[in-house]
């Protein structure tokens, strides 16, 4: 017997309309080279409309591919809700990629346009012969004193908008199953790979953000998402805020810890998200600003380390709200807020919780597999496993099935590449990702883990710890560690320090002492620049262990 239910699409022209309706005297804030530009949702859908016939009157076809080069902006979440509302599909360009992987990846999408922040024409520009689909550019404009090439190619955002007529009526997406959005992921291994959301994934990746045991975005939060929209769509930030009808503030071109403490505290914002290295660069001028509206920091994309975690609690009453995922999930797949079962913790065991990743979301299931055998491990928070993840919002192949044809199994699961134990209620630890485990005498050596210990010292900034080859025991591990600002620190210090904190083979070889970790496209710790670095590296004299 089938259920007697109406079948209506899960898609974004619904969330469109939701906000149109229902939240039009709402802001949406962006920060600008200049100022400030902030803009009731009303006069914005209205762009929203007329960026719709743009769309038509350039030409791009029914599932054409737009591409954006922007920065978090108002008019960029135009494009967010433009493009798939008219069944197009919006393709967000990860503006720190190096150029042959920008050509790459547009070519591959085939996108057909792509709009771009005028202060970031320099950077694209220089690959417009390159980019053989693409048939126009929209130059936003930012206020940047950038030159804007004389090309036929090349149009006015503004003026596009200014003479089109708004789209009149509702737009319908019929299948949910249809295209909405893509992302690369960022390729650390072979050439990227483009993940294609749907509507349906996208629409229900966004309400996850509004759950209570989440995020809990809600009409009264103001939400500034410091995590780029280019970046597996700001982890469902805009949608989410949109369907909540949160206010908004974005950052716009300047993300500096200052120009985004300073945000925080003049719009009072309530929700913020970002990868770690934000919040570490912001953490030694919390004092000058008064934070006291922010109920929530999401972080994720990295592992959070407990000790910026407790540092932000200690000095702001804010921890982190620790979030775990990949552009593959779309990208929320666990979310670390405290359970009742936590509440008779001490204060040091909860923020042990904390520094995990969390319980899966609803909808999305986990598995803990181990990776030779293919065996299932048990959730007893010892016994170690890939995690494998299923879900409406997990991706089930590669756009073009290209290259990743390993990373799902045949029952149809994603190998995420995490290593992790998960405890009987389901709360992950990330141990590492399989490729940067260290393999010391047949035994695995977490990557992750070592690195948090190492920046729980109080005199460090950053710590990175990757592989040396050893003769011995195969791999070794390397701490490269950033002393923090004004500070001295020694190899024998990080060492003693460890000591309590880790089994005795765990220990670092050797301490290496760097300006800074070398970091990824989105902000993360790029080891492999750093095994690039250290990749012939030879211990000068053992660390007495
Ligand atoms: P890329 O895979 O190219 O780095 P993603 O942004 O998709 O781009 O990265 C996903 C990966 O980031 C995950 O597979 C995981 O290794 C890491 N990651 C994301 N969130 C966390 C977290 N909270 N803790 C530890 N690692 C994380």
């Amino acid at each position: 017997m089938l259920g007697l239910m109406q079948d209506r699409p899960l898609a974004l022209p619904h969330v469109f309309h939701r906000a149109e309706q229902y939240f039009g005297h709402k802001s949406i804030i962006t920060a600008t080279a200049t100022g400030e530009s902030a803009m009731p949702i009303s006069q914005w859908a209205q762009r929203v409309r007329r960026l719709a016939t743009v769309l038509d009157t350039l030409g791009i076809s029914a599932d054409g591919r737009v591409g954006t080069f922007c920065w978090n902006t108002g008019r960029h979440l135009e494009l967010y809700l433009a493009a798939p509302c008219t069944k197009r599909v919006l393709h967000t360009l990860n503006i720190r990629l190096f150029p042959e992987q920008l050509v790459y990846i547009a070519n591959h999408a085939e996108d057909e346009v792509v709009f771009v922040d005028r202060s970031l024409l320099p950077l694209l520009w220089p690959l417009v012969d390159k980019l053989d689909t693409v048939r126009h550019y929209v130059v936003i404009d930012d206020g940047a004193d950038v030159a804007i090439p004389d090309d036929p190619r090349v149009h006015d955002y503004e003026e596009l908008l200014a003479a089109a007529e708004p789209f009149e009526g509702r737009f319908v997406v019929e299948d949910e199953n249809t295209a909405a959005a893509m992302c690369y992921t960022s390729g650390t291994t072979g050439n990227p790979k483009g993940v294609v959301y749907s509507h349906r994934s996208a629409v229900l990746h966004s309400l996850i953000s509004l759950i209570a045991d989440g995020a809990a975005l809600s009409e009264r939060d103001v939400v500034l998402p410091v995590v780029p929209m280019f970046h597996a769509n700001a982890w469902g930030l805009p949608y989410g805020c949109l369907m909540a009808g949160s206010t908004i503030v974005f950052p716009g071109p300047n993300m500096t810890p200052q120009a985004i403490l300073s945000l925080l505290e003049k719009h009072k914002v309530t929700i913020t998200g970002g990868v770690p290295t934000i919040w570490m660069g912001a953490l030694p001028l919390l004092a000058d600003h008064d934070l006291s509206a922010l109920r929530t920091i999401l972080c994720g994309g990295s592992a959070v380390p407990k000790s910026l975690s407790e540092s932000y609690r200690e000095a702001i009453g804010v921890p982190m709200l620790h979030a775990w995922g990949m552009t593959e999930t779309s990208p929320i797949a666990t979310m670390s807020t405290a359970r009742s079962h936590h509440d008779s913790m001490s204060e040091a065991e909860r923020a042990d919780v904390r520094a995990r990743q969390g319980q899966a979301v609803p909808l999305v299931d986990l598995r803990l597999v181990d990776p030779g055998s293919g065996e299932a491990q048990p959730w007893d928070d010892t016994a170690t496993g890939e995690i494998q993840a299923a879900g409406p919002w997990i991706a089930a192949e590669y756009y073009r099935g290209e290259g990743g044809g390993a990373q799902f199994t045949s029952d149809g699961w994603l190998r995420t590449g995490d290593v992790a134990s998960i405890d009987s209620t389901g709360f992950v630890r990330l141990v590492d990702r399989t490729k940067d485990l260290i393999k010391s005498g047949g035994e695995w050596i977490g990557s992750v883990e070592l690195e948090n210990e190492i920046m729980a010292h109080p005199k460090v900034a950053e710590a990175a710890v990757i592989a040396i080859p050893h003769e011995k025991w195969v791999e070794r591990p390397l701490a490269c560690v950033v002393v923090a600002p004004g500070e001295t620190l020694t190899a024998d210090e990080v060492i003693e320090f460890l000591r309590p904190r880790v089994a005795k083979w765990w220990l670092p070889d050797a301490v290496e002492f760097i300006e800074e970790v070398p970091k990824t496209s989105v902000g993360k710790f790029s080891k492999k620049t750093l095994r690039e670095k250290f990749g012939g590296y030879q211990v000068a004299g053992p660390i007495e262990h």
